[in-house]
């Protein structure tokens, strides 16, 4: 058995159990905000302390998406400014919302989880006993939901990480911990965001638009739409993403880069906006051609936001739903009211996933009805590059993971 101490190294794995004081982590401070590459530093910092209802969690690896972009772009706003404002002592920022580890420690009120447990960590947590929970809400959308290592601090960019017990699921041992650590941002809100708004839900035939066909939710989605019976259309940026979105059972696929209607709508009536209608026009035929029958899209799968929300309106199926969880390119939504009530339109906001819904989506990528499409696995000291490759949108299709304690090979053969 390894003698215990106060540190291990990366990929030292502790006696089963064994909490250490310190751990590395890869921190934010506001000094280096900016660029991925050069915001994220490795740290030696204190491991956080457990609660009653908490997992510590020895994480073997860490997904890397979006939240780990506009954390240290601080953009659009400062988490730690935004935490200190409310009396958080800290000046630092742990990021890292979806990962994989063994159970290391469990609270005193933890009953279905033991020290040893394979899990993979979703990121939205809640307070259970809050008002708005105990009166109905969604707990998605709770005052009290945060999301782990983005709103709140000590996410899994760090060796250890402490999180509510009911944001563990057992990993299924088909998933290696690196692709367990990359699918719930991804997989569980394109899932809520294509069967959890009924009566838009995918259904078989229908077609569906995807944007960002080949990025972390759009490859999630097309795989769901598959599974559903549905045909997804894939938005894309080059010939090698198309094929790569075919390959996973797209119905077809859109190269954007065709179109220059992009971004903010003109003034309805305005200078421009005619052209721009064209511009749309040409784009609903492009759907049409590629799915092979003049029917628009039930539902548009949304993240992309500000330069594409105007024609995802405007495209939208009479009576479909354009569902968003995102915005990539902006904030400012451009919509025209009228084709919005007039046709019936639903626009539906979506944020992650409820537990059901998470769960649902494990038993499918064990059941490998789902592929967790690990594109890339970085090295811990890797983490900036890792968010600079996302941000400049030059990362491979698919998911990318960190590999925190330990790669799964190293793991097996401590038969942890
Ligand atoms: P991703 O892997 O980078 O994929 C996004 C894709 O969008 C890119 O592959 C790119 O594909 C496309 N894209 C980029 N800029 C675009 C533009 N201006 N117009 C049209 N398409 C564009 O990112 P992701 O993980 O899928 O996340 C996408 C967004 O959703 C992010 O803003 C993220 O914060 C958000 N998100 C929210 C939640 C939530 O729960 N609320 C969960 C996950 C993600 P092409 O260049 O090939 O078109």
């Amino acid at each position: 058995m390894p003698a215990k101490k106060d540190l291990y190294e990366l990929g030292e794995i502790p006696p089963l159990g064994h909490v250490p004081e310190k751990m590395y982590a890869s921190v934010l401070r506001p000094c280096r905000y900016g660029a991925p590459a050069t915001a994220y530093e490795m740290e030696v910092m204190d491991v956080p302390e457990l609660g009653p209802r908490q997992v510590m969690i020895n994480v073997m690896a860490a997904g890397v998406n979006y939240n780990g972009v506009w954390t240290s772009l601080a953009k659009p706003i400062d988490m730690i400014a935004a935490r200190q404002k409310y009396g958080d002592p800290h000046d630092f920022h742990i990021g890292g919302s979806e990962g994989s580890g063994v159970v290391w420690a469990v609270g005193s009120e933890v009953k279905d989880l033991q020290v040893g447990d394979h899990v993979m960590v979703s990121p939205c947590h809640w307070d259970e006993h809050a008002y708005d929970i105990r009166m109905g809400i969604d707990p998605i959308a709770s005052k009290s939901t945060k999301v782990w290592g983005f709103e709140d601090n000590f996410g899994c960019f760090a060796q250890f990480s402490v999180v509510d017990d009911f944001q563990c699921f057992r990993k299924p041992e088909n998933l290696t911990f690196e692709q367990a650590a990359s699918v719930f941002v991804s997989f569980a809100t394109a899932y809520r965001q294509l069967t959890g708004w009924a009566p838009h839900v995918v259904r078989p035939g229908d077609p569906i638009l995807i944007w960002g066909g080949a990025g972390g939710l759009g490859t999630a989605a097309i795989q769901i739409v598959r599974e559903f019976g549905g045909r997804g259309i894939a938005v894309v940026s080059s010939p090698e993403k198309a094929d790569f979105c075919m390959s996973l059972g797209a119905a077809g696929t859109i190269d954007r880069r065709d179109f220059n209607h992009w971004g903010r709508m003109p003034e309805v009536g305005g200078e421009g906006f005619d052209e721009w209608q064209r511009g749309v026009r040409d784009f609903g035929k492009a759907f049409w051609e590629v799915l092979g029958a003049k029917q628009n899209p039930w539902i548009v799968f949304e993240h992309s936001g500000q330069d594409t929300m105007p024609t995802s309106i405007f495209i939208c199926e009479n009576g479909g739903m354009i569902v968003t969880c995102g915005a990539t390119s902006g904030y400012n939504l451009d919509i025209d009211a009228r084709v919005l009530w007039m046709r019936l339109k639903r626009l539906q906001g979506s944020h992650f996933a409820s537990l059901r819904q998470c769960q649902e989506v494990v038993n499918l990528l064990g059941q490998e009805r789902l592929d967790p499409l690990l594109a890339k696995t970085w090295d811990f000291p890797e983490i900036g590059q890792a968010h600079q490759v996302m941000h400049d949108n030059a990362h491979p299709p698919g998911n990318m993971a960190v590999v925190v304690n330990a790669p799964e090979r190293a793991l097996k053969q401590l038969k942890v």
